[in-house]
């Protein structure tokens, strides 16, 4: 695990990429939670300090003392004030009870979302807070109320995602169904950073107690040598230990089936002979039973709970037997190596790169299947260099494929095609092989392309046994090609209009934003523009909304047809459009605005017809950059502006400021 500034700082910056807003511009959490996570066992006045802080806010205390009540079921006594609590109940209780409200209101009580389902969530934090705070007790930690707080948080990495993301962490668990585990890696190359990365992030941003800290970043993978929360080891372990115990009962973060791990390292850490774990799970589940009716929510009852282990039980034996049949002669990275990424362009190489080394083919193609043309074409080769020599007898015809086994492709079966049949020599002898391998490639329950392998240089033959070993292999491709897939279709609806399919107010915002992070030497020559429909409401009332939106489209694709590819064109809202040029001038900019301008006008023209006699045109504003901006904002009021000027003028021309 890295663990160092530099890396903190790259986490940060990566956060401040996928959230809707920058990480210092979030309140995740209270002030007041943040403050009670501060009060360690360290502060002398502890108790004194606790109840300030709840007497600050009324609505909290009063929340906590009905909490305390309920939990403290005393007909003849009722608990009226804060130090009143306090003293009943010992101020780690209180300052629990006080957190876990503060949280959960924050936090959780918002609609719950269906794939993420936040009460769930909600659940499996304050088991785990519960689970590590009795260990804690059990082992003499000296602070087992730093457990509690770590319990709770350990997962609000999710929560953040969920909530603050640009992708949220529903889409991810919608994008893993049935395919992948939800784990902190398939989390890395989905987001680029996982829940407990972003956890870090704003840990570190609210300074709260190190052990908390730790246990958010290091709960799935313990320390290293050289980390800063060594020393946190034992604390990391608590939290790891009760996440196992939680997930194993089915009380996982999410409820997507999980296979519930413990890492080695974690047993190392803890005397586990001290824990009773009976004692441990009643007393557990009575606190639960607590929690549940001051939450409203529904603890599983014992049989669901046996029934849910039975569950994983069974889950992890599985996955052993399956591993142990899958071993022959592959190495666990080919299986693994197509999950690595979300991208084909190193999905694939890599995936050939891994079947290449265990193996030991000559060379290995991917064909996608052109249907129009009947065609097999190369898309992805193994070694690399393979695709710069001549392969341009590997855009198979499908028809010389010799049929019967063009029939075993179709029925997604691997074959090998070999000189011993003599219908087979038409196909190879042109090849100038003995023997080739194909394997039908199956992405989303549609057969998407070919995998071929032979031995072209070293005449080995192709033992039949491999199928077996590859097969795996190949169906794991197939389902990271499908994840890929889905990956794009969410980003981009993430990122773009959905009717014009340009870039969408966030994505503009955010380049207008990372723009203005530029060098002056670059921003000297950036423009941006605004393009407005003139008249567009009456267009819509005269023609309907439908038509307006294919006038829409018309003129998105205008500004796509005439813009460089290096350049940035969104739109705005309505009947708003934007352009950002870099490497311009006053004159340049004004010439595309121009262009843009005119072929509206020349289009609108052409299509009155269809548009009931009403000719489109557009008004454009531009502003280059000045120094006095000193933020984009500035910049784009000045680009807005100087459209404002354009409607002034009469429409259906540019001005630019
Ligand atoms: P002006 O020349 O001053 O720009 O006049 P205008 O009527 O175009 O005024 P404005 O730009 O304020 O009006 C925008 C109109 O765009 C309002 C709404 O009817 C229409 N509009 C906004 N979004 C959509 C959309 O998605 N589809 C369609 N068809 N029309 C939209
Ligand atoms: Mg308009």
């Amino acid at each position: 695990m890295i663990d160092n500034a530099n890396h903190h700082s790259t986490l940060h910056q990566t956060a401040n990429c996928i959230l809707k807003r920058d990480v210092d511009d979030l309140q995740i959490i209270p002030y007041l939670a943040v403050k009670l996570l501060r009060l360690t066992i360290d502060n002398t006045a502890r108790a004194a300090e606790l109840s300030t802080l709840l007497l600050s806010e009324p609505s909290l205390a009063e929340k906590v003392l009905s909490s305390v009540n309920s939990v403290v079921f005393s007909p003849n006594q009722k608990i009226k004030s804060i130090q009143h609590a306090i003293k009943i109940l010992g101020d780690s209780k209180v300052r629990q009870i006080a957190l876990n409200q503060l949280i959960f209101n924050k936090l959780i009580y918002q609609k719950a979302n269906f794939e993420f389902e936040q009460l769930f969530f909600w659940q499996h934090c304050l088991f785990v807070a519960t689970l590590a705070r009795i260990i804690a007790t059990s082992l003499n930690h000296d602070d087992p109320d730093v457990l509690h707080s770590a319990g709770l948080l350990h997962d609000i990495g999710k929560i953040i995602l969920e909530t603050h993301a640009k992708i949220n962490y529903s889409a991810f668990i919608r994008h893993c169904e049935g395919n992948i585990e939800p784990s902190p890696q398939s989390e890395h190359v989905f987001f680029g950073l996982n829940h407990a990365e972003i956890g870090l992030v704003f840990c570190q941003q609210w300074n709260i107690p190190k052990q908390i800290t730790a246990s958010v970043y290091c709960h799935h993978v313990m320390p290293d040598d050289n980390s800063q929360f060594l020393d946190c080891k034992l604390e990391i372990a608590i939290i790891s230990l009760a996440d196992y115990i939680a997930s194993l009962q089915g009380i996982g973060s999410n409820t997507v089936k999980q296979t519930p791990v413990l890492h080695p390292d974690v047993l190392e850490q803890l005397d586990i002979k001290k824990i009773n774990i009976q004692k441990l799970l009643n007393t557990a589940d009575n606190e639960m039973q607590d929690s549940c009716a001051i939450f409203n929510i529904k603890f599983p009852n014992i049989y669901k709970l046996r029934a849910a282990l039975v569950q994983s039980a069974i889950l992890c034996s599985s996955q052993n037997t399956q591993s142990n049949l899958l071993a022959g002669n592959i190495s666990v990275s080919s299986l693994t190596i197509p999950h690595r990424s979300l991208n084909p362009d190193e999905i694939v190489p890599a995936t050939l790169a891994a079947i290449q080394q265990d193996f030991h083919f000559d060379r290995l193609i991917m064909l996608n299947i052109n249907p129009k043309q009947r065609n097999l074409e190369t898309t992805y080769t193994w070694p690399e260099s393979l695709h710069n020599s001549s392969l341009q007898h590997f855009n198979i015809k499908i028809d010389i494929l010799p049929n019967t086994h063009l029939r075993s492709l179709r029925e997604r079966k691997a074959v090998i095609i070999s000189n011993n049949q003599p219908e087979n020599k038409v196909f190879l002898e042109p090849l100038n092989i003995d023997e080739c391998l194909f394997f039908p490639i199956v992405s989303n329950e549609r057969l998407v392309a070919l995998l071929y392998a032979d031995n072209h240089t070293s005449y080995r033959s192709i033992e039949p046994e491999c199928i077996n070993h590859i097969e795996p292999i190949i169906h794991e491709l197939g389902i990271a090609l499908a994840n890929a897939q889905c990956f794009m279709q969410e980003k981009n609806r993430a990122e773009l209009d959905s009717l014009t399919g340009l870039s969408n107010n966030r994505m503009l915002t955010e380049l207008i934003n990372s723009t203005f992070k530029l060098g002056l030497q670059q921003l000297r020559h950036i423009a941006v523009g605004f393009i407005d429909i003139d008249y567009f409401k009456n267009f819509n009332d005269t023609c309907g909304h439908q038509v307006g939106d294919e006038a829409l489209v018309m003129v998105a694709q205008i500004m796509r047809s005439l813009t460089r590819p290096s350049d940035f064109i969104g739109r705005y809202g309505g009947d708003e459009f934007v352009f950002i040029l870099q490497n311009t001038d006053k004159h340049g900019v004004h010439s595309y605005a121009e262009r843009i301008r005119l072929e509206v006008e020349q289009q609108g023209k052409i299509l009155s017809r269809q548009f009931n006699g009403h000719e489109i045109t557009i008004s454009i504003g531009v502003s280059l950059y000045h120094q006095e901006f000193d933020s984009y904002a500035k910049m784009i009021s000045a680009a807005d502006s100087a459209m404002y000027q354009a409607k002034q003028k009469g429409r259906n021309c540019v001005v630019v400021i």
